[in-house]
């Protein structure tokens, strides 16, 4: 606001200093009211922005125990790299999403066990970066633990990439069970984002401890108010999601 003074005060001395408003009047009122027009753009609109309240919260800051492996952050992941958007590794979600993830955890903790979050709100534009990265040629280095049986082009023909995805809506995770005593995650049959059938919940092409795992991790997300997505044993969606056609692209930060 001092610089909106600033312009004001500068305008009105040029006027004064004629000693008369004589012809070019209106010039000067024009000159005063573009200066006004852009001190308001360049300090008033910032500072609106700035206040805006966003609809995500840290799930690790309101719920400490829970375990975090941001996977899209670094370079374990289907693209080799930190993915576009992440320039941190938090687990973002709505409020509901976190209070039902913190039920989640109580439940496992029952068992002995920890929620181990892989992903949680996703920007809308690292599922662009996702797409645009389908069509590229850069290298391939974790092909063989991601997708070692498929070609990178086939990826969304195939369904494992879309142009949206309902993690952007910050009430959707990614996530797995730890044992509390090893700290080690529970064998779940494959990896998490392993783009293969055998990925399905419920795929008996995996041994029987590692379908009991998948089973009592969907009991759990289930008993807490998540949906699961039978083709990924590690993606679930909270029932009574808050933005369910609101698709974010805050940079996580
Ligand atoms: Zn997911």
């Amino acid at each position: 606001m001092v610089r909106v003074s600033q312009y004001l005060q500068l305008s009105l001395a040029e006027l004064l200093s004629h000693g008369k408003l004589d012809t070019s009047i209106s010039e000067r009122v024009g000159f005063i009211v573009r200066h006004l027009l852009i001190a308001l753009l360049v300090v008033v609109i910032p500072m609106l922005a700035h206040s805006e309240e966003r609809p995500l919260v840290n799930a690790q800051a309101n719920h400490p125990s829970l375990l975090t492996d941001i996977r899209y952050a670094g370079n374990n992941n289907f693209i080799g790299r930190p993915v576009a958007g992440y320039r941190a590794p938090l687990c973002l979600l709505s409020e509901a999403a976190s209070e039902a993830l913190d039920q989640a955890q109580k439940l496992a903790e029952r068992h002995n066990l920890s929620l181990l979050m892989y992903d949680c709100y996703r920007p809308q534009r690292a599922v662009d970066d996702f797409v645009t990265w389908v069509a590229g040629t850069s290298p391939e280095p974790t092909k063989r633990a991601y997708y070692p049986s498929l070609d990178r082009s086939s990826l969304i023909d195939l369904g494992y990439i879309a142009s949206q995805s309902g993690h952007s809506r910050g009430s959707t995770v990614d996530l797995t069970l730890v044992d509390r005593q090893t700290g080690q995650p529970l064998d779940m049959g494959t990896a998490w984002d392993f783009f293969d059938p055998m990925s399905h919940t419920e795929s008996d092409a995996i041994e029987l401890t590692a379908k009991n795992n998948r089973l009592l991790l969907r009991q759990i997300m289930s008993a807490a108010g998540f949906r699961p997505y039978y083709a990924e044993w590690w993606h679930f969606t909270l029932i009574d999601e808050p933005f369910p056609d609101t698709y974010f692209d805050h940079v996580i930060e």
